[in-house]
């Protein structure tokens, strides 16, 4: 594998891209195989200096191996790998340019795009919210890979690590793959609550404040062992 600049202008070490390679596939696999996606549906991105490697389209997860990585630059120029990028090179990239995010995991997942297909927004039922940024808005519908979905994920996700995309899916970013993972397996269990709740005949769900989110927010920051 060929050396790439970093984003001090010295060049990324080949093993460091490999690595990174690996994980791009582990978690493009993971989507498959937790039920996030079916088939190809669905991509999976990390930045690497100014080197991002990225599934190539349309190959199913399984079949890709060390040998088959894509690697393009911020403007879409392919640096790395024959195989063509992934059809939503502009969403990944428009998060790249615009945050300090390190990696993009996008997903069909089913409760997270049937819920896109119901409300602008994900009702507050969950605290969890707060730890994609608040009220997880719904990008409007656009034709998937197009620079118009880009453009309507990006307001969407102002302030927010996640995304839904109207009548199509998720969209997650984080500082590491674990991350980006972690937060569309979250986003899609709150969708999956939600769906359940809202689906009693005769009731609907108790929803949180806005007051109520901002203080599970401030409490997640202390989150977890120090
Ligand atoms: P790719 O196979 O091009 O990554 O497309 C899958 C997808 O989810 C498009 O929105
Ligand atoms: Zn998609």
């Amino acid at each position: 594998m060929v050396e790439h600049q970093d984003t001090q202008g010295g060049p990324v070490p080949a093993d460091e891209l490999a690595r990174a390679w690996d994980e791009v596939v582990a978690t493009a696999r993971r989507t498959v195989a937790e039920g996030l996606v079916v088939g190809t549906s669905g991509n999976v991105s990390a930045r690497v200096g100014d080197t991002v490697l990225v599934t190539p389209t349309g190959v199913p997860y399984d079949r890709l191996t060390p040998d088959d990585a894509v690697g393009v630059d911020l403007d879409g120029g392919q640096v790395l790998g024959s195989l063509r990028p992934t059809s939503e090179l502009p969403m990944h990239l428009a998060v790249y340019r615009t945050t300090g995010a390190r990696a993009v995991v996008h997903t069909h997942a089913v409760h997270a795009t049937a819920v896109s297909t119901l409300v602008r927004e994900l009702p507050l039922i969950h605290y969890m919210a707060a730890a994609l940024g608040g009220a997880v808005r719904v990008a409007p519908y656009a034709t998937y890979g197009t620079a118009e979905l880009a453009e309507h994920m990006l307001d969407a996700l102002t302030d927010r690590t996640a995304c839904l995309l109207q009548n199509h899916g998720t969209m997650a970013h984080g500082t590491s793959l674990a991350q980006a993972y972690d937060r569309t397996a979250q986003l899609e269990w709150m969708c999956r609550v939600w769906l359940t709740a809202a689906s009693v005949p005769g009731l609907s769900p108790t929803l949180l404040t806005p007051e109520q989110l901002a203080e599970a927010g401030e409490r997640l920051r202390g989150y977890g062992q120090r």
